[in-house]
């Protein structure tokens, strides 16, 4: 698993949540604000493309009511369709306004029987819509090319076809009948004009703004550069606006003359680029700010966290070494956070106990072991006492009865394995029971002491010497070679007790009894019976002798 310090994790969730809250605000208010200004801006160009239209509309009615108006003059009336005061009439407006680019009569069968300037004056309009629909009711045309008219008037400086739209009524005579029509050709820039001056006057015209104006089909009839592409939503925005292909649109319906087909929509747009710039630099600002905010959130994070995470690593660090039994570690007993403190002074004491604790262990331990050894001790001393005293005669020290019979055992074996011979020498003291009936058995026990040091001190210490009853001694001689034959040895003993006083008695003699291992013996009792057959020979002989039998 990944591990962090405290640190690490405090500030990345820290630095982490104030970002992912202040962006997830920053985008939440910019949608808040971007559909504000959409709803605002699309409002606005509403009442631009409203006042347009209103004005347009206006526009078109008037001229539409001087043309109906002039086909009403009473001249024509009369059927004087040729009368000087129409051409009069005609010409003084097409003075007063520019925008006419024609006006003129014609009869019922399509000839021009005036006109201003005597344009087209004496052809035929026949095929003209204007004179078509204008035989029957008033009308308002949409724009088109000029026909007939483009050879004789001038063109426009920018090269453009010359455009006009048309108005048109029917001239009745006084018995109601149709005897011709009133036309006039107004020119299409003066159209655009209007819609342009009222969408680009209207005080709370937005930048980038365009105007359009459009067909009840949803083409684009104005500007020239969009002309004939359709503006897709007309219908369902109609009055209104709408969000879609990078624009803002508004829409509104151009009030038409009354009796006339004319269906001509205004449409304001403005790129949703600049409509939602002041939106769009709102939530630049906010996602700015939230960085930094999210930056700046981190780094008190990060300090708040090593304020709160020195003390707990510093416990940890001495944690791990007590467990590591180092020496130096200490707890910090104070903090300003609580929990911190408490921390360091539970752990400090858990500490001091646990080292307490293991003290009196080691004590215990050492006490435990000093024991342990001394009683090691007093049982090893008192083993190798038992072992002695399994081993030794009380009385003399030297080796026991038991002992004498394991040794004489071994050595017999020894002694048939390889052919070499040893010797047994059997001691006995001469007429003891005089000296115990004499002095005492005290006296006779020391005297039996005095013995036993005397044949130690008289044989090798490799020699085996026991107490092998009573008042008799047992040597086992190991070596039987000159120079210290087992005759020598025993004479040496011999002469010892001899030449020795002992307190309180004097003179002691012994008699000694030789013997020599024979390979052919099948035991060992064969060889002392041979010793104290000796023995008995000695004593037989006078007593302080040495017997043995000689080969
Ligand atoms: P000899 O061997 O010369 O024929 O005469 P003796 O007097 O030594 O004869 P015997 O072997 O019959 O007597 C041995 C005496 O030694 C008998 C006993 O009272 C005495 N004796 C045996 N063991 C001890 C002992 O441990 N201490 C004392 N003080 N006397 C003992
Ligand atoms: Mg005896
Ligand atoms: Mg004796």
């Amino acid at each position: 698993m990944f591990k962090a310090s405290l640190r690490s994790h405090l500030t990345l969730w820290f630095g982490g949540l104030s970002l992912l809250t202040l962006l997830s605000v920053g985008f939440y208010v910019g949608h808040i604000a971007t559909e504000q200004m959409k709803q605002a801006s699309g409002n606005a160009l509403l009442n631009t493309a409203r006042a347009a239209a209103t004005l347009l509309g206006e526009q078109l009615r008037e001229r539409q009511l001087e043309v109906y108006l002039l086909s009403r003059a009473p001249h024509l009336e009369r059927g004087d369709l040729d009368n000087p005061a129409i051409l009069k009439s005609m010409q003084l407006r097409t003075q007063a306004r520019a925008e006419y680019a024609w006006m003129g009569v014609t009869d019922a069968e399509g000839n021009v029987r005036q006109a201003v300037n005597d344009l087209l004056v004496g052809q035929s309009v026949q095929k003209r819509p204007w004179f078509q629909i204008g035989l029957r009711r008033q009308y308002t045309g949409d724009p088109h090319e000029a026909v007939l008219l483009a050879k004789l008037l001038p063109g426009l400086p920018n090269g453009e076809p010359l455009r006009f739209i048309d108005f048109a009524a029917p001239v009745h005579n006084a018995e109601g009948q149709v005897i011709g029509v009133l036309g006039a050709h107004a020119h299409w820039s003066w159209v655009t004009r209007i819609v342009e001056s009222a969408a680009f006057s209207h005080k709370n015209s937005a930048p980038d703004i365009q105007a359009l104006i459009v067909d009840h089909d949803g083409k684009v009839l104005y500007p020239e550069a969009l002309m004939g592409q359709e503006l897709a939503m007309t219908d369902s925005i109609l009055p209104g606006w709408t969000a879609a292909n990078g624009y803002l649109t508004s829409m509104v319906t151009v009030p038409t003359p009354s009796g006339t087909a004319l269906s001509w929509s205004i449409a304001i747009r403005q790129p949703l680029e600049t409509a939602l710039q002041p939106a769009r630099m709102l939530q630049y600002e906010l996602l700015i700010l939230g960085v930094f905010a999210a930056i700046v959130f981190g780094l008190v994070a990060y300090y708040l966290a090593l304020y709160l995470s020195r003390p707990i690593e510093q416990l940890a660090r001495s944690a791990k070494q007590v467990q590591n039994n180092q020496a130096g570690a200490q707890f910090q007993l104070q903090h300003p956070v609580l929990e911190i403190a408490q921390l360091g002074q539970s752990i400090d004491a858990m500490t001091q106990s646990l080292l307490g604790k293991e003290r009196e262990l080691q004590e215990a331990n050492a006490s435990l072991e000093a024991t342990v050894a001394q009683r090691t001790a007093a049982l090893t001393e008192a083993n190798a006492e038992l072992l002695s005293l399994a081993t030794h005669d009380g009385l003399t020290g030297v080796y026991n009865r038991r002992r004498f019979d394991e040794k004489i055992t071994e050595y017999s074996l020894l002694s048939r394995r390889t052919g070499r011979p040893f010797a047994l020498l059997l001691i006995d003291a001469d007429h003891f029971k005089r000296i115990n009936d004499s002095h005492g058995h005290a006296v006779g026990d020391e005297v039996l002491q005095q013995l036993a040091t005397l044949i130690q001190n008289s044989v090798r210490s490799t020699d085996f010497v026991a107490r092998y009853g009573g008042e008799e001694f047992a040597v086992l001689l190991p070596e039987v070679a000159q120079p210290d034959t087992p005759e020598v040895v025993a004479e040496k003993i011999r002469t010892a007790v001899a030449e020795a006083q002992f307190p309180g008695v004097g003179n002691v003699t012994v008699s000694i009894g030789l013997g020599l291992a024979d390979p052919a013996d099948n035991n060992h009792t064969a060889l002392i019976k041979r010793a104290d057959q000796q023995l008995y020979q000695a004593k037989a002989a006078g007593r302080n002798q040495v017997a043995f039998h000689a080969h």
